[in-house]
């Protein structure tokens, strides 16, 4: 498989690095073609502006949403969406790993769903392209994330809510809405205070949840 693995913490020597390190062995071994977008040690800009766009639809007003489609329709998108884009439209499948910050995904992934999941390219809301008919029917994705909380807190019902559902957001509202089809993610709770022992356990299962992609 062609996999895209989108991966965002700031510091390589974390856990999540280790859980990377580890997906990149296990991925390679498995004979799989990996690509990696590592935000934080590409400094990806994560906020959608007016630079984004080297031929303006329109400049007196800025919409988004309308430079957006343009953009893509005239392939004038700054060239790290373009580039993102490139790696998405290769990929079978991608992998989002991230810690769970503010029960959500880092800020700087956010911005890379608002910069590169772009309507005509995931998308095409006039023609009804969406869910089952997403232009990224096909592919499919999984998220691989850690909390700080335990599972208790993020259990439905627990103080937190089910963490799960607010991953829902990431993975139904957002990528199956393209048309993606999303796997169930992985999660290490309680990760923020646990002990090295655990944390090779949790990098083991980690290693055979990806053996049996
Ligand atoms: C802005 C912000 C918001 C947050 N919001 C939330 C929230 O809403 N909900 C929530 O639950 N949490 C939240 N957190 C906590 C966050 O989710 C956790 O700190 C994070 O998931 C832990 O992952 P890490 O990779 O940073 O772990 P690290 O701190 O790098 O490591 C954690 C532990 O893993 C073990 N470990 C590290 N490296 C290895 C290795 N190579 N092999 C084996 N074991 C290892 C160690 O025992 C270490 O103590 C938030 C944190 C921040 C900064």
């Amino acid at each position: 498989m062609k996999i895209l693995y989108v991966y965002a913490h700031p510091e390589s020597k974390s856990f999540n690095g280790a859980l990377k390190d580890a997906a990149m062995v296990t991925l390679a071994r498995k004979g799989h073609q990996v690509k990696v977008t590592n935000l934080y040690a590409i400094q990806f800009k994560a906020v959608l502006d007016a630079h984004d766009f080297r031929i303006r639809a329109r400049q007196d007003l800025f919409n988004p949403a309308h430079e957006q489609i343009h953009g893509i329709a005239t392939k004038s998108l700054a060239p790290d969406i373009m580039e993102e884009i490139e790696k998405v439209s290769w990929a079978d499948m991608i992998i989002f790993q991230f810690p769970v910050w503010w029960s959500n995904m880092p800020a700087i992934l956010k911005g890379w769903f608002d910069r590169v999941f772009i309507q005509g390219f995931v998308v095409d809301l006039q023609e009804g392209r969406v869910y089952d008919r997403g232009l990224l029917k096909g592919k499919s994705a999984m998220l691989a994330v850690t909390t700080g909380a335990s599972e208790e807190m993020y259990s439905p019902g627990g103080i937190h809510g089910d963490l799960r559902q607010h991953l829902s957001v990431i993975m139904h509202n957002t990528l199956e809405f393209t048309g993606i089809s999303v796997l169930p993610p992985f999660i290490v709770f309680g990760a923020a205070d646990m002990s090295r022992e655990k944390g090779s356990r949790e990098i083991d299962r980690y290693r055979n949840v990806l053996e049996s992609l």
